[in-house]
């Protein structure tokens, strides 16, 4: 009997992740190697064929009895990338994180590479989509999902499908104006959601205050420098009773569920997911954000999405792309 695979690509600035994934969702096999785009656009397709070859490889010898060539077959290919990008044309038109890939063809070179239809998605949007496939969201039509981390990703799926909006570039959240004339952005606004609530935020806005004199464990004895406080220190901090700590992380879960608050007037789904770094911290992060989410008083309708944590973690972009490749298939 033969078994049919699509392989799922999750292309990030630091990692390029490859896998098999079957079709009902499972994850068969994966890969991940340093992003290398000292090649270009046509020596980073040909370093993921290569993978995706070798991991082929390796299911098929790993099978009692060993399949033949024939007998593990490839079908479609889908790959998640921070974008702009777009997914009708088959393009990224920019990435800061990506240098040298402005404008490539990327879904036409990875179909010639391997000989399949391909599709390519915005990283975010791919991430909510393996959520809503297999994760948290398993069965859920219309979720959110936003990912906390140096900055703070969105996708939405609704009605079972990835929002795009016209321009392809629906939900960046991330850049949700949550502060008048706050915080800049490089983005060029102010205010924007991510400046507050995203991990690097956290551990920006502890080591601001840190410099500026206040106190905090993490500047106690002088051992620790202001700039080395990372997100998790802040979790940490926070949950010991740190006045500081815990200031920065309630601000930033204020934050975070007037996003929901908006999220759910804009796209009324059934299901927020909070995942990315700064979600480690599990129902610390969780129970915060619900409870600020309560204290709103919305009372037109009864329509509030529950808020949960993402589940498949770093998996979630490379089991959402091998999906959008078995979309290719109508399946
Ligand atoms: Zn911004």
């Amino acid at each position: 009997m033969s078994v049919s695979v699509t392989a799922g690509v999750d292309l990030g600035g630091t990692n390029l992740k490859v896998g098999l994934v079957a079709a009902g969702g499972s994850l068969v096999v994966q890969h991940s190697t340093p992003t290398d785009l000292s090649a270009g656009p046509a020596g980073l397709v040909a370093r993921i064929g290569a993978a995706v070859r070798s991991l082929l490889d390796r299911v098929r010898a790993d099978a009692s009895p060993p399949r033949r060539l024939d007998d593990v077959r490839l079908v479609a290919a889908g790959i998640g990338s921070p974008g702009p990008l777009s997914p009708s044309r088959g393009i990224i038109y920019r990435c800061a994180n990506l240098p040298g890939l402005e404008g490539a063809p990327l879904r036409q070179l990875l179909a010639d590479e391997l000989g399949v239809p391909a599709a390519i998605e915005n990283d975010a949007n791919v991430a909510a989509y393996g959520e809503a496939w297999t994760g948290a969201g398993r069965g859920v039509r219309d979720l959110v999902l936003l990912t906390l981390g140096t900055g703070i990703g969105c996708g939405a799926v609704l009605d079972g499908a990835i929002l795009h909006g016209h321009f392809e570039n629906a939900t960046e959240l991330g850049h949700m104006i949550v502060q008048r004339d706050g915080e800049p952005c490089p983005c060029g606004q102010r205010g924007c959601l991510e400046r507050y609530a995203s991990a690097t935020a956290i551990a920006r806005r502890v080591g601001e205050a840190i410099r500026a004199g206040e106190r905090s464990v993490l500047a106690d004895g002088g051992s620790r420098r202001a700039a080395d406080v990372d997100a998790a220190d802040v979790a940490r901090g926070a949950q010991c009773g740190d006045a500081l700590c815990l200031r920065i992380w309630r601000e930033a879960c204020d934050h975070l569920a007037i996003a929901c608050v908006n999220i759910q007037h804009a796209y009324n789904p059934a299901l927020v997911l909070l995942g990315g770094g700064m979600a480690d911290a599990g129902s610390f992060l969780l129970d915060e954000v619900r409870s600020a989410f309560a204290r709103q008083k919305w009372s037109l309708a009864d329509d509030f999405p529950t808020i949960e944590l993402a589940t498949l973690g770093n998996n979630a972009g490379v089991i959402g792309a091998g999906r959008l490749a078995w979309d290719t298939r109508g399946g």
